[in-house]
């Protein structure tokens, strides 16, 4: 440890010079430590420890006088990385599993060690920059107008209540310039198979939600918003449409949808959360028609898009209308907010904010589109092809024919403790992560599949061992 003597010398070179040598040792052993979890390629799956366990192998860490970054990086490497489960092993198929592309994941090193500040153009204009150019090629590809931008948000949680925010905004500005009086309660409408974050999102927002009974193919279709549109006139702010639900990866009949708010003037916002990446496939496209007219949406880069946690891209077709809703004003911050700068903090709910976007930037700029592209439509080929030999076995069957990349189906015979026990084994046994899931209180599983590492020959594997 430096003698603090040193640290208050009053040359800068002196104190730099004091700190010089353990800076570098403990660089080193990160960076080390780093590229050796980087390049692993057999980095098991590993699985939660409970607190006991890792009190007795982790101990107090934090001490006064520091355990310095050997021994800390150690008990990361050999006791609380373990005790993490593995969200990129090819057998991480519970929940949604992440896959960050290796380039991403080292260049969230850089993000980190050149302490950017992502919030606004004239701290962070590079990376502002280079943020945009990534949201600007989703927005394209989305069919999204010229003009139309957003920000890097932590998730698709925040995503989707800063687009709610914004949309209640316009709403409620337009109520006042018209001189109207505001209903008692906003209500936002979207499918009873929306994700839980919409819920959430009016929790905090103190709005209603109405959530419309999805056809019997699962998704939400104009028919049934319009008839909430007529219930609920003017009170509905907002119309969210599922772009890939979480459960299946249904994606709602967006272009029916866009019908019926397009003509009330209501604000269409999409939950793409994970499955507006798929459009990015070329011969996808179709089963997302509609998505050009949104208002807002959200897709997680962390999910489908090959970044690592966490990042989820927001984006406005009139970032304007965000600015309005979410621009925090105070006096030291008016040197910012008074230029006319492009300032990432004013479009979502959040003021400092790491660029979170760079690790994608950096991976679309060093792999190109088409590599993307390849890499989800090897999920979407991969999940279809396992559901036929699912089909083919007799004490297996599918749920509903997967749309994108989530394959969901049953165990002939199960009960919830059958899947739960082998769930479990299958952990023990370090083959793989599946969880199950449920279907109208039926228990089933599911398989999502983000990986470009997962394989056939690993999905049948563990098919077999539900034999
Ligand atoms: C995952 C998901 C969310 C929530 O995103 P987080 O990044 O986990 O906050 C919202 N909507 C859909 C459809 C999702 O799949």
């Amino acid at each position: 440890m430096t003698d603090p003597a040193d640290l208050t010398s009053t040359d800068p070179a002196a104190r730099m010079h004091a700190i010089l040598p353990e800076t570098v040792d403990t660089v080193d052993e990160v960076l080390d430590y780093a590229r050796r979890r980087a390049l692993g390629t057999d980095i098991p799956l590993d699985k939660a420890m409970t607190e006991r366990d890792l009190f007795r192998l982790a101990g107090r860490t934090i001490t006064t006088d520091g355990i310095g970054a050997r021994r800390a990086t150690a008990v990361f490497e050999n006791v609380l990385a373990p005790a993490c489960l593995t969200t990129d092993h090819p057998g991480y198929l519970a929940f949604i599993p992440s896959a960050p592309s290796k380039a991403a994941s080292a260049f969230d090193v850089i993000v980190s060690a050149s302490a950017v500040y992502g919030g606004s153009w004239i701290e962070g204009s590079g990376a502002v920059y280079a943020e945009n150019e990534v949201l600007h090629w989703l927005a394209a590809e989305f069919g999204l107008p010229e003009g139309a931008g957003g920000v890097f948000m932590q998730g698709g949680t925040i995503g989707n209540l800063s687009a709610l925010v914004a949309a209640r905004d316009v709403v409620r500005r337009r109520f006042a310039d018209e001189g109207r009086a505001r209903p008692d309660r906003w209500v936002v409408v979207c499918s009873s198979e929306a994700h839980s974050s919409i819920k959430s999102a009016a929790e905090i927002m103190d709005v209603d939600v109405v959530g419309v009974p999805t056809g019997d193919d699962g998704r939400l279709h104009g028919d049934a918003v319009e008839a909430a549109l007529d219930e609920f006139g003017d009170a509905v702010f907002a119309v969210v449409a599922t772009g890939g639900t979480t459960n299946f990866g249904i994606v709602d009949d967006i272009a029916s949808v866009a019908a019926v708010t397009r003509a009330r003037g209501v604000w269409l916002h999409i939950d793409g959360a994970y499955g507006l990446a798929a459009m990015l496939v070329e011969g996808m496209r179709p089963v997302f028609a509609g998505v050009e007219h949104a208002d807002s949406l959200i897709v997680d880069p962390h999910k489908w898009l090959f970044a690592p946690f966490d990042a989820c891209a927001l984006i406005y077709r009139d970032p304007a209308q965000a600015l309005r809703a979410h621009t925090q004003h105070a006096e030291y911050l008016d040197t910012l907010t008074d230029a006319a700068d492009w300032n990432p903090s004013d479009l979502g709910i959040q003021l400092t904010r790491r660029a979170r976007g760079l690790p994608m930037w950096f991976s679309l700029a060093t792999h190109g589109t088409e590599r993307y592209r390849a890499a989800i439509d090897h999920g979407i080929r991969l999940a279809r092809r396992i559901a036929d030999e699912i089909a083919a076995r007799p004490s297996l069957s599918l749920v509903r024919d997967p749309q994108l990349s989530i394959v969901v189906f049953r165990r002939e015979g199960w009960t919830l403790a059958d899947y739960d026990r082998w769930s479990q084994k299958l952990l023990d046994d370090q083959i793989g992560f599946v969880v199950p899931s449920s279907h109208h209180g039926e228990p089933v599983v599911r398989f999502a599949i983000i990986n470009p590492l997962t394989t056939f020959d690993l999905l049948v594997k563990i098919l077999d061992t539900m034999e």
